[in-house]
């Protein structure tokens, strides 16, 4: 590993890149992360290391929120603070050095926000196919009230919870987790859709009715539904989104919570089935949380989930275009037949 370059203060930051409006959040205590604990503890039983494990919650920070509420219960979710984030709260020096908001180009700024772990099971699940039921649908309801309790402030501008399934996808700990973000700022990526969505009058009803007219749905639960986008990006590429309006999950039902919770583990079963022991992505878009422009009022907050079958290669780095094997009606079809 190449030496650090020298920095007097670890704190993450966020750089942007004037001539490609890249961001990029730098956080050099990351590299502190233990590597495949799994391995370096290979044949002790997770109980005895496993910081996600129930019974060693000494191991991390205090839960910011646990289900059920009450301490002395047994929980079956909880969300903690991220020991090795790559953004943090605000701090009074940060606040002298430069204010949240955009990011400006330059040496970088403090990257303020929040970063959680939601630990979706107390038992060392490594897939989210044997989590226990309750404790399944406890960590979707923590993830939205969570998210309900970010966007009400002031110094957030926008948040997601997201998935790194396996090692291909990212993931540092097989015991099952999500990650919870939010940040001071609205990404590029978020930005770009909202933008694609405000050139249309009803982008939403739209995606809805061309999959549905082109057998793109791969399953229902409530009234969410399950379908292959019009260009997916690997094979497998499966969205759940509400059929109604909704640009907030942070301010949806109980109902479609638990729709979502059944809904993504379906789609992850099928998977499985069609492609066995695959890792994947996922991560939930909503709408900005302020000033989110007038599309806003006809968004469909969605989950993307991606399977990492193909490395990401010069081509996609290059261009932002993606190459993929499966056309996306073979796709659906294969997902369907996968019950
Ligand atoms: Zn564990
Ligand atoms: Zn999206």
């Amino acid at each position: 590993m190449p030496a650090r370059p020298p920095t007097p203060d670890r704190r993450p930051l966020v750089l942007h890149d004037l001539a490609t409006g890249r961001i990029v959040l730098v956080a050099p205590r990351r590299d502190e992360r233990p590597a495949n604990a799994e391995l370096a503890f290979g044949g002790r039983p997770p109980a005895e290391w496993c910081p996600f494990c129930v019974g060693n919650e000494k191991l991390t920070p205090p839960a910011v929120l646990q289900a059920p509420a009450d301490p002395l219960a047994p929980w079956r979710a909880r969300v903690i603070p991220n020991r090795y984030p790559f953004v943090e709260p605000m701090v009074e020096q940060a606040v002298e050095r430069a204010p949240p908001g955009s990011p400006a180009g330059g040496p970088g700024r403090p990257a303020h926000g929040e970063h959680e772990v939601v630990i979706e099971s107390p038992r060392h699940d490594t897939s989210i196919l044997t989590v226990d039921e309750d404790s399944w649908h406890d960590a979707w309801m923590l993830v939205r009230r969570r998210l309900e309790d970010l966007a009400a402030r002031d110094d957030l501008a926008w948040g997601m919870v997201f998935k790194n399934s396996g090692s291909l996808a990212g993931a540092s700990l097989e015991h099952v987790h999500s990650q919870l973000v939010a940040v001071d700022f609205l990404p590029g990526l978020l930005a770009a859709e909202c933008a694609a969505a405000a050139a249309r009058a009803d982008p939403f009803a739209d995606l809805l009715a061309e999959a549905e007219a082109a057998g793109r749905f791969v399953a229902r639960a409530g009234d969410l539904v399950a379908l292959v986008p019009p260009a997916p990006r690997q094979p497998g590429e499966t969205w759940i989104l509400p059929v109604a309006r909704e640009a907030h999950f942070h301010a949806t039902s109980p109902a479609r919570v638990a729709a979502l919770a059944d809904l993504c583990r379906d789609v992850v079963g099928r998977l499985e089935r069609i492609l066995p022991g695959c890792d994947y992505n996922w991560w939930l878009h909503e709408a900005a949380w302020r000033n989110a422009g007038p599309a806003a009022d006809r968004w469909h907050w969605h989950l993307e989930i991606l399977p990492r079958v193909a490395q990401l290669a010069g081509f996609e780095l290059g261009t932002g275009c993606h190459v993929t094997s499966w056309p996306a009606g073979e796709t659906a079809a294969r997902l369907r037949d996968a019950r």
